[in-house]
């Protein structure tokens, strides 16, 4: 293989077949490859810790705080997991063997998909770019990373530091925009994770579909917050402080799994506005504690959502847009038109809609009249209301009393259901996703249950009766003659 600008220019032909033989020599399938990979990520998070808090506040003016909290405390914290569980996941784990298949031993066998391909965002671009990663090789692939352009100094820090710490002929970065992940997308690869857009993710799974890869796709989607009451408590303190941070802490509400909106009853509609002003006045003391917006084109966009005259009569706080400096007001709106932009686009950006309901129940319809969400959220003490979310609404997740801390639990799945996305990873389910399930089944040549085979007459049909229902006594009679 050439260099990466080389290969560049030849489409990437000879990056892909040389991670192909890479794989194909073992190395990558080896425990001990596997964990020297992970401990290499752990190194570079730990050692790289003021150049990664640099690079995001470049590309994205993050605070060190926000930086650590999002993106190498939760990820150095989960690389470790993956270490000291990684022997537990890699494991074959055993099955059932029924009396059917007796005597035998199954297993389910879980082995690397091959050379994998990840697409990571620009707005978390470490942690996205990372996990993924760091799930990829725990399974024993050889990988490819395309960082986001978007997120240059991340990107080009990525591109200088993982081959100094991992296994660079099995793990490559190619840096670039579309026309660098159009060409990728020619190759054959075992798995595509791609993180982005819907309609980049449609592209990504139309050129799958050429080499019969499978896709997953971590998308966007419009995020709702229900209210359920709020009055001078601590707990509506509470409550507003964790919408607050989820809202416009969170890279500056650029996150998938922000709060799009909130829908609380008319009643408690002018307390939250009042807690919110505050909670923000106390939260962002200083510019630099809030995330600015990405670019341009996205304060363009965000401007554009303001601009329509209903939705910019709805704001009651904040407003305004600042290009030269990438700023935009954390803003608060009230009951913004549901047909505009604003109620239909995922917003993206620290604008938050307030909608109000007239029952904290109408929420429920509201939402299943909307595409499933990446993440629901509920501030709520109502166990009943909290069940009918669970039973009646479809999402990625769920969290009742707070708002993206799902994200950092290794526990729980990461992933959306429908228009969202599909394929879920964080924690074990990382490792998932970049391993197949083989079923092994080790059959003895002891035992012939002849029943199995022509010519058929009512007996065997009877035998196979009695096996399918686990009727084993009336098997074991059958066979001896002693009943059909
Ligand atoms: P995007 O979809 O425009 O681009 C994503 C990547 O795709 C980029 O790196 C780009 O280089 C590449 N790309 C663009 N066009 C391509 C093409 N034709 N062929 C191949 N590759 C191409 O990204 P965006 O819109 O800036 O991302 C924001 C979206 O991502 C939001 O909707 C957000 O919610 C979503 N997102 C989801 C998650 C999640 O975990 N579910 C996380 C972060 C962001």
């Amino acid at each position: 293989m050439g260099s990466v600008a080389e290969e560049r220019a030849l489409g990437f032909g000879g990056l892909v077949s040389d991670l192909r033989e890479v794989y194909e020599s073992g190395r990558t399938k080896d425990l001990e490859w596997r964990q020297s990979q992970i401990k290499g990520l752990i190194r570079l998070m730990q050692e790289k810790e003021e150049e990664i808090f640099d690079v995001l506040r470049e590309d994205l003016g993050k605070h060190r705080g926000e930086s650590f909290r999002d993106e190498v405390g939760v990820l150095v914290k989960s690389v470790k997991d993956k270490l000291k569980n990684l022997h537990k996941w890699a494991a074959p784990e055993k099955a059932d063997a029924p009396l059917v298949a007796f005597p035998a031993t199954a297993f389910v066998v879980p082995e690397p998909l091959g050379v994998v391909f990840i697409f990571s965002c620009w707005n978390f671009p470490i942690g996205l770019a990372l996990e993924p990663l760091c799930g990829a090789l725990a399974a024993g692939n050889a990988v490819v990373l395309k960082p986001s352009e978007l997120a240059p100094s991340t990107s080009a820090f990525l591109a200088a530091n993982i081959p100094k710490y991992l296994d660079s002929k099995a793990v490559k970065v190619v840096e670039g925009g579309a026309e660098v992940g159009e060409k990728l997308m020619e190759h054959r690869w075992d798995k595509v994770l791609f993180t982005g857009s819907a309609r980049v993710g449609r592209i990504i799974m139309t050129k799958a579909a050429k080499h019969l890869t499978p896709v997953a796709l971590e998308l966007g989607s419009k995020c709702p917050c229900i209210v359920d009451w709020l009055d001078g408590s601590r707990d509506s303190q509470v409550a507003v402080n964790r919408i607050t941070g989820a809202k416009w802490s969170a890279c500056a509400g650029q996150a998938c799994i922000a709060i799009d909106y909130v829908l609380v009853e008319e009643e408690f509609a002018p307390i939250l506005i009042e807690l919110l002003k505050s909670t923000l006045k106390r939260f962002f003391t200083k510019p630099e504690h809030m995330a600015r917006i990405l670019n341009k084109k996205h304060i363009q966009r965000l401007s554009d959502l303001l601009e329509d005259p209903r939705v910019a009569s709805s704001v009651v706080h904040g407003g305004s847009v600042n290009p030269k400096t990438l700023s935009v007001e954390p803003t608060i709106l009230l009951n913004p038109p549901l047909d505009s932009d604003i109620m239909t686009e995922e917003i993206f950006g620290p604008l938050l809609p307030i909608i109000t309901v007239k029952k904290i129940e109408d929420s429920i319809t509201f939402l299943k009249s909307k595409p499933k969400p990446l993440a629901i959220y509920a501030f709520t003490r109502n166990e009943k209301l909290k069940r009918r979310i669970i039973e009646e609404t479809s999402s990625g997740s769920v969290t009742f009393n707070d708002a993206v801390v799902q994200y950092g639990l290794d526990s729980l799945p990461f992933g959306g259901v429908g228009h969202s996305g599909f394929g879920q990873y964080h924690g074990k389910y990382s490792f998932e996703m970049f391993s197949h399930k083989k079923a092994v089944l080790k059959r003895s040549f002891l035992i012939e249950f002849m029943f199995r085979y022509p010519p058929w007459d009512e007996s065997k049909i009877g035998m196979l009766r009695h096996v399918y229902r686990f009727d084993y006594v009336n098997l074991f009679l059958a066979l001896l003659g002693l009943r059909r």
